[in-house]
């Protein structure tokens, strides 16, 4: 299933040990994006789905995967951002990470009540970033469709984050 591209995009993550601290072990999703046949089969996958309004993209690898899959599915782009980015922000939740705690924003007036929503972004680790993005989007009177992602870390267990979506993960490890 998925192609030759897509088998090929899986052995272009990229392992990277004690990044950004020691003890974790990062999937760099890089390569996929600088490879045009892997980039394009990721890219199609994520968007295979198709019952969504508008994507959702998770700063900062989620832009470039989530923006791409909006263009290729005909809907716009929304970014989550970091604290500190946006002119106006609608909403924001702080959430617990594999390393750290973060901040997630919503810009102003992005997202209209009712609209499908599908979350976009690299690597699913322990969830607490998508558990974000839904609380963003259900305030927001959104019904989020669910979550696409690359690769899942399925040890941690992250979709229990989010329990009543439907979350794709292209690959898993
Ligand atoms: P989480 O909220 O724990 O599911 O973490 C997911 C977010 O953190 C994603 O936006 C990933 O980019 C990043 N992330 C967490 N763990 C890793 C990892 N081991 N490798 C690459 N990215 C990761």
């Amino acid at each position: 299933e998925g192609g030759p591209a897509l088998k090929r995009a899986a052995g272009l993550v990229r392992e990277v040990p004690d990044f950004p601290e020691p003890g974790v072990l990062f999937r760099d999703i890089g390569p996929v994006l600088a490879d045009p046949d892997a980039f394009g089969a990721v890219v199609h996958a994520l968007g295979r789905r198709g019952d969504f309004d508008v994507v959702v993209g998770v700063e900062a690898r989620g832009f470039l995967l989530g923006a791409a899959v909006a263009h290729a599915c005909g809907t716009g782009v929304v970014g989550l951002r970091k604290p500190g980015k946006l002119p106006a922000v609608a909403d924001r939740v702080d959430y617990d990470l594999e390393y750290g705690t973060a901040t997630l924003e919503l810009p102003a007036d992005a997202l209209e009540s009712g609209q499908r929503v599908l979350v976009v972004d690299d690597v699913l680790a322990t969830g607490g970033t998508l558990g974000a993005a839904r609380q963003l989007a259900d305030k927001a009177g959104c019904e989020a469709v669910g979550a696409a992602v690359v690769l899942e870390l399925t040890a941690l267990e992250g979709r229990a984050a989010v329990p009543d979506w439907d979350v794709q993960a292209l690959f898993t490890v």
